[in-house]
């Protein structure tokens, strides 16, 4: 079969890359492959427990059909560049013209002793092993979460809520700290501990135990606890065997690309969690692994096979954000830390404002947002957002977008912000241009 564009991958980047392709050229052939026939939505995957049912945590494989977009499961197993073909496990070969690998991350192991016992889950799991880690639950009241990043977090809140006793183990001195400085990320670990959550930070595990089934952990201290499940949480590894086999160039942040991202074969592109990605401010290959970054190199991607490679990636400002119980917090950019680590000359500034305006308005609460700059052009190149409104979101994507187009402090103080007594705070009270002014001193 001739194929004008072939994806291998069926996460958000392989569908955002079809989807936006059908978009521009309504006569391609483009075809989809995934390795399984259930496509799980990442992002979903903590909220299968209470919020929703895992059946409806799936792709929904009629936008695809809509679109006229073939789909085929099965498992990519070669790419031969030189006759520009798909060799696939169970269903033969395909041409392409162009390629798009979106064949996305997997989880990585701990390495400890006893990790393949029954009971020990990662993060990101097929859904015949999350209906696995369902039925274990049943049976199940303890539960340890190895890793404190934002889905580590999620899994706790949701876990401690459906009544587990829940065990939260960072190797960090503070959990959330690649996201987060540590003012706002102790107020998320707080939270947990009043939910009920131990937290354990600066703790790392030894070794699993048990007689087949995991029983307890022993932690690096020597201390021993006993769990029926663990679900671990800690690193992602970019999948890129099949480009690295192609003898496409891979590092160990993904496989590389150029701003349009393309790889090194002018013919095949990479997108999401398998590629590689650039911090935009300190310039340095990162990996960023979100459906949100994912999804937009999709579309660059999709954009640069139509029109002749148009679009291209300065580097990537991650933005974070995240709900659990009530609080709403999230991130743009470098944090506080981060900024030291890059030996940036920095001034960072924190207010907490009220999200609604007059005050006397009932379910008023704290906004608390801190801006971080470079001292000496006064750019915003970091921002971090907690409050208990869907407005923290809107607030972060603005931090990033303004971060994204090298905004200084005295754009900020130029700039008007909407503001509404039941949406935002008060006009006088702007928290972006209330920090930024401190920069005017
Ligand atoms: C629990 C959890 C919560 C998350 N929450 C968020 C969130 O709230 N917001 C956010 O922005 N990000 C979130 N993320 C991150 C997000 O899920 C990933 O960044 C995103 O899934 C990356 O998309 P992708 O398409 O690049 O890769 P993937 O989602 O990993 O998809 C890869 C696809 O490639 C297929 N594939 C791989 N190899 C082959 C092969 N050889 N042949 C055929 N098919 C193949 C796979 O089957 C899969 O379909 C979360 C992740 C997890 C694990």
């Amino acid at each position: 079969v001739k194929a004008n564009v072939v994806v291998i991958g069926g996460g958000p980047a392989g569908v955002a890359a079809v989807l936006t392709y059908r978009l521009l050229n309504e006569a391609a052939k483009i075809v989809l492959i995934r390795k399984d026939e259930k496509q799980l939505i990442p992002c979903g995957i903590p909220y299968i427990f209470r919020k929703i049912n895992i059946k409806n945590n799936l792709m929904n494989d009629e936008v695809l059909k809509r679109n006229n977009i073939e789909l085929i499961v099965d498992k990519a197993i070669k790419v031969d560049r030189f006759n520009r073909k798909v060799i696939l496990e169970r269903n033969g070969e395909l041409t392409y013209e162009y390629l798009i690998l979106a064949t996305g991350s997997k989880p990585m192991n701990l390495g400890v002793k006893g990790e393949d016992l029954k009971g020990i889950f990662y993060v990101k799991e097929s859904y015949e092993r999350l209906i696995e880690l369902k039925e274990t639950l049943e049976n199940a009241s303890t539960v340890t979460i190895v890793g404190g990043s934002l889905a580590g977090v999620e899994f706790a809140n949701e876990l401690a809520n459906a009544g587990y006793k829940v065990l939260l183990i960072e190797t960090l001195p503070c959990i959330l700290k690649l996201n987060f400085d540590v003012k706002f990320a102790s107020k998320i670990e707080d939270y947990l501990k009043d939910e009920g959550v131990n937290v354990l930070t600066n703790t790392s595990i030894a070794e699993f135990r048990g007689n087949r089934k995991l029983r307890e952990i022993v932690l690096t201290s020597g201390k021993i606890l006993e769990t029926d499940v663990c679900l671990i949480t800690t690193g992602m590894v970019p999948n890129t065997s099949l480009a690295k086999n192609a003898g496409l160039e891979v590092t160990d942040y993904g496989i590389k690309v150029d701003p349009f991202m393309l790889t090194s074969d002018p013919r095949i592109y990479a997108i999401g969690d398998c590629a590689e990605k650039r911090d935009f401010i300190t310039g340095k290959p990162a990996r960023y692994m979100l459906a949100s970054i994912a999804a937009m190199e999709a579309r660059v991607a999709a954009v640069n096979i139509a029109k002749g490679n148009v679009l291209k990636i300065e580097g990537i400002v991650p933005k974070y954000v995240s709900k659990v119980g009530d609080i709403v917090f999230g991130a743009a950019g470098l944090t506080e830390n981060q900024a030291k680590e890059n030996n940036v000359n920095y001034k960072a500034y924190t207010v907490t404002v009220k999200d609604k305006y007059p005050q006397a308005l009932p379910g008023v609460e704290d906004l608390t947002i801190k801006l971080i700059f470079s001292r000496k052009k006064r750019l915003i190149i970091g921002g971090q957002v907690l409050g208990y409104s869907e407005y923290v979101g809107s607030l972060v994507n603005t931090i990033g977008a303004l971060i994204e187009n090298y905004v200084t402090a005295d754009d900020i103080v130029l700039s008007q912000q909407a503001a509404h007594p039941l949406v935002s705070p008060s006009p006088i009270a702007n928290p972006l241009a209330k920090i930024s002014l401190n920069m005017l001193k």
